[in-house]
């Protein structure tokens, strides 16, 4: 019998054959290693190995992740850009024309907040600060708001979501565990017009994170985080992130948007 772990040429053989099936398919993260647990699966069972039983399968670390959950039958647009830069504006004209649905994550939480629920106590005054709440909370809020839309036919349901990823991590979790991003738009304005246009959306909106106190915070707490998610996607072998002019007419910047994703 050989010891556990020990790669006998078997054992060789059968990652090898699946490696090499696996890398043709482009995966990442959770669903990357899920397919290397079937393929190396059906090539132990092509071969007849007894060192590659079932157990020692299960009881192989990586191959935990073969448990992670599906992932979701979802085309996914991430629309992120500063408090101000309009996403809100733009996102239900989309909603008519091409038949998205929109999800803000900061709506589905001011939704949380005004419900009284425990997420709600839990985020209430860090939104009011302007920070941001913590990624596993926004994540799941994320993934549930997805789940509860449903798809016609085996279609994948087709999602702005606004306001998400505001972090790398929260890109990486949401791409490796519910669905890969189709696209990201990123929506740039001048922080002067950002602000103007926040003092003066705060005389009617009824949000109390609309204040010039909240609003440099909210800015700051932006250019931080969402730089570096910027960086991160522009790195990428194949780019899926276009910058939005969106200190351009209303008109003009649905027309940048359509382009990219009609
Ligand atoms: P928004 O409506 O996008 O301006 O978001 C309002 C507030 O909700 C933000 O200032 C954060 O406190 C919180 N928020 C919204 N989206 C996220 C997210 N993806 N991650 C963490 N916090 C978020």
């Amino acid at each position: 019998m050989p010891k556990p772990y020990q790669i006998t040429a078997n054992t060789a053989k059968v990652l090898s054959l699946a490696l090499h099936e696996l890398v043709l398919m482009d995966l990442r993260g959770a669903e990357c290693l899920r397919e290397l647990a079937k393929l190396i699966r059906k090539h132990a069972e092509e071969q007849s190995l007894q060192d590659l039983s079932e157990d020692s399968l299960n009881e192989a670390p990586i191959l935990n992740h073969a448990e992670a959950p599906e992932r979701m039958n979802a085309y996914v647009v991430f629309v992120l850009g500063g408090p101000g830069s309009g996403k809100g504006t733009i996102c239900p004209r989309l909603v008519e024309d091409l038949g998205f649905m929109h999800l803000s994550v900061g709506e589905l939480l001011r939704k949380e907040v005004a419900s009284g629920s425990d997420v709600g106590k839990e985020v209430e005054s860090i939104m009011k600060s302007g920070q941001l709440v913590p990624d596993d909370l926004a994540i799941r809020i994320a993934r549930d708001a997805i789940g509860a839309l449903g798809s016609a036919e085996g279609l994948p349901v087709k999602v702005l979501l606004d306001g998400f990823p505001r972090t790398v991590e929260q890109a990486m979790a949401f791409e490796d565990t519910v669905c890969p991003a189709a696209k990201v738009l990123w929506f740039t304005c001048d922080e002067q017009v950002l602000v103007n246009r926040i003092l003066e959306r705060g005389k009617t909106s009824g949000r109390e994170d609309d204040t010039a106190e909240s609003v440099m915070v909210r800015l700051k707490t932006f250019n931080e985080c969402t730089d570096r998610i910027r960086q991160y996607y522009e790195s990428q072998p194949v780019s899926k992130i276009t910058l939005i002019d969106a200190s351009r007419s209303v008109d003009e910047v649905y027309e940048q948007v359509r382009s990219v994703i009609a």
